[in-house]
């Protein structure tokens, strides 16, 4: 059985944040509130050099590690890069793909995006696609076909049952970090068109259990009304997951709004 979409999935994307005492205090914090997580599978996603450190500190709670990153490579004379068996090694369970961040300032592509992915799925690491538009391609009604692009690339050569251990992320370009959220309106026509999208593709039972994600700009305040629509199954979080008391808001909001859908 793949991965389904019965609780919300909110994953906290540190960035470049956090040294490891730094991501060690934050983590114990989120621990400490992690009774109230039930509900909800919940992700921190800290830069590597706190990688370890922080899935030590978790031990069994339920909150799980994921990356940032991977190079598809097992091993070899690639200086700077990090693979999947290292992440593995380190206490992940997952690891976001093509961050958009990645693809404008490390030049990520939906090729290089699909090689990861696929390393990620050989290690048995769960990948977090992430997909989206830019200001201008919404402006110029674009987005459609830029997301369709980017899945269709990016999922290239994934058989159906791969697909069922993977996870995509949709991040508007223009929401991230500026604090403008996408309406919970505007979200969902995106992510029904990526659903529709990916049951062409594997069927519809697969892509009714996808795990479909929502990020830019989310914030508690902002939380319950994007988890209620239909499609949104969980919240990838930049900004406000670097402290624990909005982070464990974000987490309690979206298990009250998938309580009410
Ligand atoms: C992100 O890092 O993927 C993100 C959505 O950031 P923010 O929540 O800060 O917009």
């Amino acid at each position: 059985m793949g991965l389904t979409n019965e609780k919300s999935f909110i994953a906290g994307n540190w960035k470049m944040f956090k040294t490891i005492p730094e991501a060690v205090e934050l983590v114990e914090a989120l621990k400490a509130k992690s009774d109230e997580f039930e509900g909800a599978e919940v992700v921190v996603i800290p830069p590597y050099p706190a990688l370890h450190a922080v899935s030590e500190a978790l031990g069994s709670s339920s909150i799980q590690t994921g990356a940032q990153n991977l190079f598809w490579e097992t091993q070899g004379a690639f200086t700077g890069e990090v693979s999947g068996p290292m992440l593995k090694a380190a206490g992940c369970r997952y690891v976001v793909i093509g961050h958009s961040e990645r693809r404008r300032y490390f030049g990520e592509n939906d090729s290089t995006v699909n090689k990861k992915i696929k390393a990620a799925l050989e290690h048995g690491l769960v990948p977090i696609m992430c997909i989206g538009e830019t200001k201008e391609e919404r402006e110029k009604d674009k987005t459609i076909q830029k997301v369709e692009t980017q899945i269709l690339r990016g999922l290239d050569g994934v058989g159906t049952d791969e697909f069922s251990g993977i996870i995509l992320a949709y991040e508007p370009i223009w929401a991230i970090g500026t604090g403008l959220t996408a309406t919970p309106e505007q979200a969902q026509e995106v992510h029904a068109f990526i659903r529709n999208k990916l049951s062409d593709i594997y069927g519809q039972e697969t892509a009714t259990y996808a795990i479909i994600l929502y990020g830019g700009s989310v914030k508690p305040g902002n939380t319950f009304s994007l988890l209620k629509e239909k499609d949104i199954n969980g919240a990838l979080v930049g900004g406000a997951s670097l402290e624990a008391g909005s982070f464990s808001e974000i987490v309690k909001e979206s298990i009250k709004a998938y309580r009410e859908k």
